[in-house]
């Protein structure tokens, strides 16, 4: 029998987790619109409920708080706005900054027109350059409005981590608002509302294990919101219109709570990461593995091979049986070139491989993985010029 494939590609999405696949499952078995007042509706919001309990505890803050959606790009453009209300009084937010970094959802700027989104530099392991940011908002016309900073909480593709708690200070302290994508740092590493400063943030069930197509956006507070982006009946107090998606919220709150806990034990990811990373540099010494200089999620590795386009490479992974990413996934599939490292003025002609670990990965997987790398760099290597026919 072939063996089982293995899959190192959690940031693309995690393996949806048997808990969670449980909870949707009774969830589905039910019937009740979680605003009907009989009996059913009221089962189902009690089901949402604690749902919406467990992401406020991942998140650090209380239920009250917590927004479900359609996913994070959702929860992006509804919190990228320039319209908030402040209890009944309107907010004009008039300039969006971002990182060069940050992921589509973000990059695209919302509800912004583009004119109003300024992208900030970052250096060269992909944080963003705090003096820039200074300086940009030391320019910023507080006549017009506020001003808002999105900034992501680890990056999808590198896995660093950005220096959330600093950029809010200095956004506090020009009176704007901060909003954090915390979709990737979500059950990776601690994550607390309050400690980020964070006026708002973001996460996505997928990729903690829960079901695709299932987000929510977390307030720091109940009167400060951005006008809804979907309007409708009245759910989620005004803030997104449409009948719930209550078993994906449900699979949601379930995936929350394991991810939770494990978020407490990252050293473990870290110990399996930090045991690929030794390994392929000691078969490849030449490997540039990107962001290594910072502070990054310990499920996370993003490299580049010399000479050998990652395309090629994640094929030859594929054909071992291993799934990992060339960059991120697009919506397409096609591999194009990673704006992350193109902002981090990275090498970025030949592309890079991302591996990334989670609540699946096995020490087996990690054999496999490093077995099939060492395969690929030899191939690698022999086509080296100079390199002789073994
Ligand atoms: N932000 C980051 C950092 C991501 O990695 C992703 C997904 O790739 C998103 C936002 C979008 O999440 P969703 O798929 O829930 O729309």
């Amino acid at each position: 029998m072939a063996d089982a494939r293995v899959y190192l590609d959690h940031n693309a999405t995690a393996p949806l987790r048997p808990a969670a696949r449980d909870a949707m499952i009774a969830a589905l078995s039910m019937t009740g619109n979680p605003s009907s007042v009989h009996a059913e509706g009221r089962a189902m919001r009690a089901m949402i409920g604690r749902a919406r309990q467990a992401v406020a505890d991942l998140c650090g803050t209380t239920p009250a708080r917590v927004t479900f959606t359609s996913g994070a790009t959702e929860a992006a453009n509804l919190a990228l706005s320039p319209d908030y209300r402040m209890g009944r009084a309107a907010l004009k937010i008039a300039h969006l900054y971002v990182s060069g970094v940050e992921h589509p959802c973000v990059l695209s700027g919302g509800r912004f027109p583009a004119d109003a989104v300024t992208v900030l530099p970052v250096d060269a392991a992909g944080r963003l350059d705090l003096d820039a940011l200074d300086v940009a908002l030391s320019t910023h016309d507080a006549a017009q409005g506020q001003a808002m900073l999105a900034l992501q909480l680890a990056n999808n593709e590198t896995g660093v981590i950005q220096p959330v708690a600093e950029a809010a200070r200095i956004v506090h302290a020009r009176q704007g608002l901060v909003v954090v994508d915390a979709v990737q740092g979500a059950g990776r590493m601690s994550l607390s509302l309050s400690e980020l400063g964070a006026d708002f943030l973001f996460v996505s069930a997928h990729k903690i294990g829960g079901p695709a197509g299932c987000g929510a956006l977390v307030a720091s507070g109940e009167i400060l919101m951005p006008a809804p982006l979907i309007r409708g009946g009245g759910q989620e107090k005004g803030h997104r219109g449409g009948t719930e998606n209550s078993a994906a919220i449900i699979g949601f709150g379930a995936a929350a709570i394991e991810a939770m806990a494990e978020a407490a034990a990252s050293a473990t990811l870290r110990v399996i990461r930090d045991r690929i990373e030794a390994r392929i540099r000691a078969l490849a010494p030449d490997v540039i593995i990107h962001g290594a200089e910072a502070e990054r999620l310990a499920n996370t590795i993003f490299f580049s091979l010399p000479g050998l386009k990652a395309e090629t490479s994640q094929i030859g992974f594929d054909m071992e049986g291993i799934a990992v990413s060339a960059g991120s996934a697009c919506s397409s599939g096609k591999v194009g070139t990673s704006h992350v490292l193109a902002a981090m003025g990275a090498d970025d002609r030949l592309g890079a491989i991302r591996v990334s670990i989670g609540h699946s990965t096995t020490d087996g997987d990690v054999d496999r993985f490093l077995a099939a790398f060492e395969t690929i760099n030899s191939r690698r290597l022999s086509r080296q010029p100079g390199a002789h026919a073994a």
